[in-house]
Parts: structure tokens; sequence; C-alpha cells
């Protein structure tokens, strides 16, 4: 049995820990959010009192965290915890984070004789809540297959992106598209209500027209169109909106690498910078019809 040490357990994180729960794994779990770590005791798992303390005597690692600087800040340097792994630890690094800093900590764990993939997700937190999430996995390939029964109990496509980093560059593609795709449905949105349309009138005709999206087909941004999505619950507890903002940036770092025209990506960046100086960024990232409406 594979006994797993879970830290972040956060709108993503917690759903996911539970989903391994269930699959019958041995979980020992930390976040720095005590109510988090309670939660899921609860539910069966190990409480751990600090992220050291969590990997003790666990063969696996799954980390899901905010952004780069907290990953780094987890794993690297004389305290970082690839210092205290046993050699031959797994460590699946699932949060999106940039392709250079994942490639940092793959080369520091490699040093440290540790596997270790990077392992970004794609389904929003009910992908993570249905265990139906999409992995997009960088590293070795024989390393996938060792991980893919821990992956299989939280996601549904497991996806091989390439070498060490290439998963985060999966991610980051598709939210530059996911964003731009969010955009353009509350802009449509905002200009047809105002037009007179219905909106629920209106998101369905879309749905199924040439306009059809992900957002139009799971997450509508106008509140009251889909019960489910976070519009519908004042844009909470989904994908912060600074956490698209974050992404975005990294898309227009690997442009800058590889001298890419992202010109939409660009302005969706401008857009939710917008959102976050107002105030929204702890708001789903829907929210950004707010600024279409007045
Ligand atoms: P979140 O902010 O809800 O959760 C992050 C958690 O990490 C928090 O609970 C925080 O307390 C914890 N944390 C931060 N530093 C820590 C540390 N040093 N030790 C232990 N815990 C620590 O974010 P989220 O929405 O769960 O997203 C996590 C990652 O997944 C991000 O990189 C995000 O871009 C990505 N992601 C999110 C979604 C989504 O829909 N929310 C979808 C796909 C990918």
């Amino acid at each position: 049995m594979k006994r797993i040490a879970f830290i972040g357990l956060g709108h993503m994180g917690l759903p996911m820990a539970r989903n391994l729960l269930k699959a019958g794994f041995s979980l020992k779990v930390f976040d720095l959010v005590a109510d988090a770590i309670e939660t899921l005791a609860k539910e069966g798992a190990q409480a751990a009192s600090s992220a050291a303390d969590a990997v003790q005597g666990q063969t696996v690692v799954v980390s899901m965290l905010p952004a780069s600087r907290h990953v780094e800040g987890l794993y690297l340097g004389d305290s970082g915890l690839l210092k205290q792994l046993e050699p031959g630890t797994l460590v699946l690094e699932c949060s999106t984070i940039a392709p250079e800093s994942a490639r940092r900590v793959h080369q520091a764990a490699a040093e440290q004789g540790l596997a270790m993939l990077d392992a970004p997700v794609s389904g929003g937190t009910a992908g993570a809540a249905a265990g139906t999430l999409t992995f997009m996995v960088g590293g070795e390939a024989a390393t996938l297959e060792q991980a893919r029964p821990i992956f299989q109990a939280m996601g549904s496509n497991i996806f091989h992106a390439g070498p060490d980093g290439a998963g985060q560059v999966a991610k980051v593609c598709n939210n530059l598209v996911l964003a731009v795709q969010m955009i353009a449905t509350a802009e449509a949105m905002a200009l047809g209500v105002a037009s007179g349309l219905e909106p629920t009138v209106l998101a369905e005709i879309m749905r199924q027209s040439s306009g059809g999206n992900w957002t139009l087909e799971k997450y509508n941004p106008w509140p009251g169109v889909m019960e489910n999505a976070p519009a519908s619950r004042g844009y909470t507890g989904g994908f912060m909106a600074e956490l698209m903002a974050k992404d975005l940036g990294l898309a227009q770092e690997a442009a800058q690498v590889t001298a890419s025209s992202t010109p939409m990506g660009a302005l969706a960046l401008q857009l939710y910078r917008l959102l976050l100086k107002q105030g929204k960024g702890q708001q789903d990232f829907s929210v950004v019809q707010q600024l279409f409406v007045e």
C-alpha cells in the first residue's frame, strides 16, 4: 500500500485528497489552514503538524499549492522537503507553476535520488470533487507508470506531455485558451442581455452553435444561467481570478522565452490585472463578467 503525504488542501487539494482516501490510500495531510487538516482527519486521514511531519514515513508526496514561490519554498533549499525524503520517494507536484520552476525542482529531486513528475491538472473544483481531472504530466514515462494508480484515483485523463516541465507548458497553453474563452463569453453575454435577450436563452443558443465552448458548457459567467457555476453563488468556490492572472503571466513568460506571439493572452492578462486592481482577485475567474456590466 502506498503511503501518501498530501500538502496543500485548498479548493483543489482537499477534494483530490478526499478521492485518494476513498480509493483506499493511506494519507497524512498538511496545510497552513488548520480547518482543512481537521476536515480530512475526520474523514480518515492522519493530521500532520508541518510539511516535514507529513512526509515522515510516507513513500509518495503530492503537493497542490498556489504558485511557483510556494512550491520552491516547500521543496528547495537546505531546509526544503527534498533533503528530508528517503531516496526512492515519489514526488507528484500538481500545482500550476512556471515550467522553469518545475525544472528546478526536478533537477534538485534528481540530485537527491528522488523520482518526480510535474503534473498540473485541469477540470476545476467540480472535476476535483468528481475525480475526473485531466493530468498533464512532465517527466520520465516510467515514473508516470508508477504514479498512474494515484492519478487515476483523482482523474480520468492522464496525458504524458513530455520531459521535465512539459506538463506545465501544456497547462499554461490550456489556461490561455480558457481565459480568452471566458472573456469572450462574458463579453457576448453582456452584449446580448443589454440588447434585450434572456441570458438563459442566449447561453443555450451559443452553447449549441459555433460559439460553443467549455465556459458555455460548464461554467457560464452570467449569474443564474447555470445553477452549479460559481457565478450563481456570488463567484465563490472556484478558480480564483488571481490564480488565472498568475497563469496568464506564466504564458507571457513562456512566450518571451520562445519569442512567440500571444496577443490574445496578453490582452487577457491585462483584463485580469484590472480585476485584481478592483479587489476581485479572490473571487472566481468568471467574475470577469462584471467588467462588462454596470
Ligand atoms: P487554493 O489557494 O485554494 O489552495 C492552496 C492551498 O495551499 C491553501 O489551502 C494554502 O493554505 C496552502 N498552502 C500554501 N502554502 C503552503 C505551504 N507552504 N504548506 C502547506 N500548505 C500551503 O488554490 P487552489 O484553487 O486549490 O489551486 C491550487 C493550484 O491548482 C494552483 O496552482 C492553481 O493554479 C491550480 N489549479 C486550480 C484550479 C481551480 O479550479 N481552483 C484548477 C486547476 C488548477
